[in-house]
């Protein structure tokens, strides 16, 4: 064993889940494989912290891998789950919540002309792109080696080598039919996107990619890369589709479009929109989505969409996240990142930070990363000490190295500190690992 366990509750939990559930965990990357060890398994959170069943407390860097941009328990946010709890849970019917929600993200979101909410990203960009094959009556779908979309069948495709590849599934149980009408292309590369326009011409339906990709790593587009894609999405008769889950009303009030103001045809929301409970959405031009039943003929439906309470808790989120929110969340991201880099570079540690607003990631390299291919360039090994030297010390990061890392309104000079005080032995270990 790699790593001494000190989380002896923990790795008790750990052993019961993984006799009831496949490989002990809900959802894979909690599980510690990248990283080895035992996954801590949390019991409360509040603030810029988070609680394991041993008692230990963390200072939290993933925040439900994005959600929690209020960091945890917020009040506010709590006594609205509360009032909305109080009125019952589900209806099956429309409320004025959901109302009020969608209302929310078209004034924040111009390219947001009409919303469908859902429960889970994944729901809404396989949504998303039914729609996109329904509104244009193609079957292709373009989508990025290192762009992660949720578990929709279509899109677990990887690239192979070379440029136009057509997907391949790469987990058992994507048959080629439900991958072979998916195009992988190395990201960042319009050439590349180019060239299968031109090799399928009325082929593709849509192009879909993360606003600003936070699932290899932050490997934000390049100058151009976003408005290049619209355009030839656009003079191709094809929908460009900006998956926003993670970005969607973190990196701004309207996510990553408030950054670099590309308008997509389709968007996908999910995470921040739902303030820790499950909800998403995806919305877009109004022409395209009045061809989603029961307006129009492409069917999309939900028992628990628009659920009430977590409409009450996302909206509530979203209410508090005002320009003073997001100047905070910048300023405490900027100030982690600087205290990284310094306690790297401080032990000769190669690295490189990337962000897109306030998300970042830490590369183990010295080169730029500007894909998928560059992603796994860097020396992951290295990740892995300086992720258990932090865990060890009390700051909870995310346990792979091609994860962006959240911070919140609520991560104070205190929490800041706490991981100050943890980073020159994390680098240290970093920069003693071997692979
Ligand atoms: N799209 C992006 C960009 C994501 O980061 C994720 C999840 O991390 C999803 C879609 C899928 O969302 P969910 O996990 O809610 O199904």
């Amino acid at each position: 064993m790699p790593y001494q366990y000190e989380a002896p509750v923990s790795q008790t939990l750990f052993d019961r889940a993984s006799l009831v559930t496949p490989g002990g965990v809900n959802s894979p990357v909690r599980a510690f494989r990248a990283v080895g060890g035992t996954p801590r398994f949390m019991v409360s959170g509040t603030g810029p912290y988070l609680t394991d069943a041993d008692g230990r407390e963390y200072v939290d860097l993933v925040c439900s891998w994005g959600p929690m941009i209020l960091g945890h328990a917020h009040p506010e946010v709590i006594a609205a789950v509360r009032e909305a709890v109080g009125r019952g849970t589900s209806f099956g019917t429309p409320g004025e919540g959901e109302v009020a929600l969608a209302e929310e993200i078209v004034a924040r979101v111009e390219p947001v002309e009409q919303v469908r909410l859902v429960s889970s990203g994944t729901e809404a960009t396989m949504s998303a792109i039914r729609l996109a094959r329904g509104f244009t009556g193609r079957a292709k779908v373009v989508k990025f080696a290192g762009c992660y979309h949720g578990h929709v069948d279509a899109l677990l495709a990887a690239a192979g080598s070379g440029v136009a590849t057509f997907g391949l599934p790469d987990t058992p149980g994507v048959t080629g039919a439900q991958a072979g009408d998916t195009i992988v292309l190395p990201y960042n590369d319009l050439d590349a996107v180019r060239e299968a326009f031109a090799a399928q011409p009325g082929e593709i339906a849509c192009v879909i990619t993360e606003a600003s990709p936070g699932n290899m790593g932050v490997v934000p587009p390049l100058d151009g890369f976003n408005a290049g894609l619209k355009e030839i999405c656009a003079a191709n008769g094809a929908l460009y589709i900006s998956d926003e889950v993670m970005t969607g009303f973190r990196t701004s009030k309207a996510g990553w479009f408030g950054v670099d103001g590309v308008r997509p045809d389709l968007m996908t929301f999910g995470k921040v929109m739902g303030g820790g409970f499950p909800a998403a959405a995806f919305g877009g031009r109004a022409d395209v989505m009045a061809h989603l039943a029961p307006a129009g003929p492409v069917y999309q439906a939900g028992t628990l969409s628009g659920n009430p309470v977590a409409t009450a808790a996302g909206l509530a989120q979203l209410r508090l996240l005002d320009d003073a929110a997001y100047a905070k969340v910048d300023a405490v991201s900027a100030e982690i990142r600087g205290l990284v880099s310094e306690a790297l570079a401080k032990e000769g540690v190669a690295h490189t930070v990337q962000r897109a607003s306030n998300m970042f990631s830490v590369f183990f390299t010295d080169r730029p990363v500007r894909n998928y291919e560059d992603a796994k360039q860097q020396e992951a090994f290295r990740y892995t000490a300086f992720f258990h030297s932090l865990l060890s010390q009390g700051v909870y990061l995310p346990p792979s190295a091609f994860e962006s890392w959240f911070v919140s309104t609520a991560h104070d000079t205190q929490a800041v500190e706490r991981i100050a005080a943890a980073l020159p032995a994390a680098a240290r270990a970093a920069s003693e690992a071997t692979a």
